[in-house]
């Protein structure tokens, strides 16, 4: 596995993504803030130590409305 790490800036919430995503698409038009990339991941262990790190996994972190 290769694993792309992000923080949504809304949420503070952790997401993967199978692909690295471009940057104008972590850009957010409606705050002018970006979500964040983290890292990288080969492994899931790799993986859970950025989600660790960066405040936990949430179910929100794909940039879904929360509430
Ligand atoms: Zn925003």
């Amino acid at each position: 596995m290769h694993k792309y790490i992000y923080s949504n800036h809304l949420s503070g919430g952790v997401f993967f993504s199978d692909e690295k995503i471009p940057e104008e698409y972590l850009f957010c038009d409606q705050c002018g803030d970006s979500n964040q990339e983290n890292g990288e991941a080969d492994t899931f262990s790799e993986a859970w130590q950025l989600i660790y790190a960066y405040g936990g996994l949430s179910l929100n972190g794909a940039g879904l409305p929360s509430n």
